[in-house]
């Protein structure tokens, strides 16, 4: 039989990639050691796992195992596992072209990434083309355990590779990489064993080197906690995580009844979804017994924690179960929600014993703890007691949560109060916070968009409500209380109720348009006018983010909900306003929708700035023609 060698080209992205790996991350080239040694590791799992459902596995006699050889003399490195292997359409697809989906936005990013930081390359995982940054050629010889016939792929890394049959292989794949000139360290012993130790210590397989064994094969969250030194677990989780700094937090955690549960779970140092690499995947994997059955799984946690990684490992799960059947599985889903709670409480403990280490990693995380506040019913009140505001009691830019609120509650407040603008000194610069700061009652700013929607969610917190400062049927003040308040400005000619009356049923024809209602407001010291929203579910800024996501997708006239103005007739422009309509009814009514104009803005919203200008350039008209 012939075994004609056949030659293929690269695909385009895996030239550029090659190109990147090859000629930019050089000075990373301890890398493809780790990335070849994960690779067979991956292949190792992935037989150990599905070989459990075959009677006879091909070659079942082998052992699971990663052996390395060098060789000095002829500049050689390697890597032989006896893992799943590769068929020829394996061999072809999985080294041809770019494993991860999306490929090219990933390859965007991978570019991005190296040229800010190159030590983030670890965490996109170059992969086996990370071989050609110490290889001038690289073979990678292979059978796959469907017992087909083995194959060699060939390729220097530049633009093709060949692949040719080749008989009496066993199970499993080798690679060897040929060094290149200044690469020949990588074919010494004390220098491969150093990058073994230093990044594969925690490979659940044997590692040979030479035929020495180099690594303790071990699974670290089995272990009792007191018998685990600080130093084991962050070297584990930099193992796991591909992270090169000690992560921020960590929780082991094991469990007996009702689920046999070992989770050993880390918050890294960073969110690499806020670099603009787009969502991270999920870094937690699923272990039964030890042996890994869904690697980054997607159905273990709740995706708004996919900035964890970890281990999660228990022994009631069904050990040939298949990644299709985990996503339905009550078991899985019971699991889920124990680690999911457990976690959340520990967060919760860590925040109230180091609130500023805390406070640091809700500036990093918190937005996931939004989304999950968001997304998920279940664990709202949890998540509840984790969220973080600045406040009119806080110091700029420190924040407060929401047990905190409460228990600074005025004796007779039954409510928590928010209100949402773009920065604090906007906020308190505007009409919504007065009486609230008259009252001395603590009002919470919520300073991104999504908090709205946040607490919406919510509804409420410890029994007391959530509400919007900028909601329409907020009265802070009991309506015989109103003596309190004192008069604002110097407009000592308080309106009488049937001026009152006059002025808002002109105001509400004039602005009729744009208004739903013009009312007399209880709230109110110095502003002359606010905006509020008469659908108490919906706030300013949350409009604000549906208006523009239905401005994207082109439906148009579903704009805003109407609004109802407040006005203020201790305040003397609006009670000059109601003389100035009598004597010169134009000039009142542009005055009017000056007014409308200008709360609209200070809630956030869109006016017309065109027609607001022209407008403005009149009244300043009439103000200097005196
Ligand atoms: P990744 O490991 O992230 O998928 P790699 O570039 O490291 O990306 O590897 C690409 C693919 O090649 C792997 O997904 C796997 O299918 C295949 N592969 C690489 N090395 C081996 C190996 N030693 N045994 C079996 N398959 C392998
Ligand atoms: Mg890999």
């Amino acid at each position: 039989m012939t075994t004609q060698a056949t030659t293929h080209e690269f695909k385009a992205e895996t030239k550029k990639l090659l190109d990147i790996v090859i000629n930019s991350l050089y000075t990373e080239r301890d890398v493809f050691v780790r990335e070849l040694i994960s690779n067979a590791a991956d292949a190792l799992e992935k037989f150990r796992h599905e070989s459990l459902t075959v009677t006879e596995p091909f070659d079942g006699h082998l052992p699971l195992e990663i052996s390395i050889e060098l060789d000095e003399e002829k500049n050689s490195f390697i890597i032989t596992d006896s893992g799943t292997g590769m068929s020829r359409d394996e061999l072809e697809n999985n080294l041809g072209t770019i494993a991860h989906s999306g490929s090219n936005t990933y390859l965007a990013e991978l570019v991005e990434a190296a040229k800010k930081d190159v030590s983030l390359i670890g965490q996109f995982g170059v992969g086996f083309y990370s071989s050609f940054m110490a290889g001038n050629s690289v073979r990678v010889q292979t059978r796959s355990w469907d017992k087909s016939e083995g194959h060699e792929w060939v390729s220097d890394g530049t633009g093709s590779f060949t692949i040719t049959e080749m008989p009496g292989l066993r199970r499993g794949t080798k690679i060897i990489v040929e060094l290149k000139d200044d690469a020949k360290d990588y074919a010494q012993k004390w220098k491969v064993e150093s990058i073994i130790k230093q990044y594969s210590a925690f490979v659940s397989f044997p590692v040979k080197l030479d035929g020495e064994v180099v690594n303790t094969v071990q699974a670290l969250w089995t272990k009792s906690k007191s018998e685990i030194k600080d130093e084991e677990y962050n070297d584990f989780y930099k193992f796991i995580g591909n992270a090169s700094t000690d992560p921020k937090y960590r929780l082991h955690f094991s469990a007996d009844a009702p689920l046999a549960i070992n989770a050993l779970l880390f918050v890294p140092e960073e969110n690499f979804e806020m670099f603009g690499f787009g969502k991270v995947d999920p870094g937690v994997n699923l272990y039964c017994q030890r042996i890994l059955i869904d690697q980054h799984s997607k159905t273990i946690l709740p995706e708004w924690l996919r900035f964890l990684k970890g281990v999660v490992d228990s022994e009631d799960l069904p050990l040939n179960i298949s990644r299709q059947a985990l996503q339905d599985n009550a078991l899985v889903a019971k699991i889920r929600k124990v680690i999911t709670k457990r976690f959340l409480k520990y967060l919760d403990e860590q925040a109230k014993s180091d609130p500023e280490k805390y406070e640091k990693f809700w500036s990093t995380f918190g937005l996931y703890l939004k989304e999950g506040a968001t997304s998920d019913y279940e664990y709202q009140k949890e998540i509840g007691k984790l969220l973080r505001f600045e406040s009119s009691k806080s110091d700029e830019g420190k924040v407060v949560g929401l047990a905190d609120y409460v228990l600074r509650m005025n004796p007779d407040q039954e409510e928590i109060y928010f209100i949402n603008g773009s920065s604090r000194a906007a906020i308190e610069a505007g009409p919504y916070v007065e009486m609230f700061k008259q009252k001395d009652i603590e009002i919470l700013y919520t300073l991104e968009p999504i908090d709205d929607f946040v607490l919406n969610h919510l509804g409420e917190f410890d029994g007391k409500k959530l509400v919007s400062a900028d909601g329409a049927d907020l009265s802070l003040t009991k309506d015989d209380d109103n003596e309190d308040v004192k008069d604002g400005d110097d407009a000592s000619e308080k309106m009488d109720k049937e001026g009152v009356e006059a002025l808002t049923k002109w105001m509400q024809e004039v602005l009729a348009d744009s208004i739903s209602e013009v009312v007399v407001s209880k709230r109110l010291v110095d502003a002359p006018a606010m905006i509020v929203n008469p659908d108490g579910h919906m706030t300013s800024s949350m409009e604000r983010i549906m208006a523009a996501n239905r401005k994207d997708q082109g439906i148009p006239g579903m704009g805003k909900s109407k609004k109802k103005l407040e006005i203020n007739p201790k305040n003397s422009l609006v009670t000059k306003l109601a003389e100035l309509q009598k004597t010169d009814a134009d000039l009142a009514k542009q005055v009017a929708q000056q007014i409308h104009d200008n709360a609209m803005i200070q809630a956030g919203l869109v006016v017309d700035p065109l027609e607001m200008v022209e407008r403005n350039y009149k009244i300043l008209n009439r103000v200097v023609q005196g």
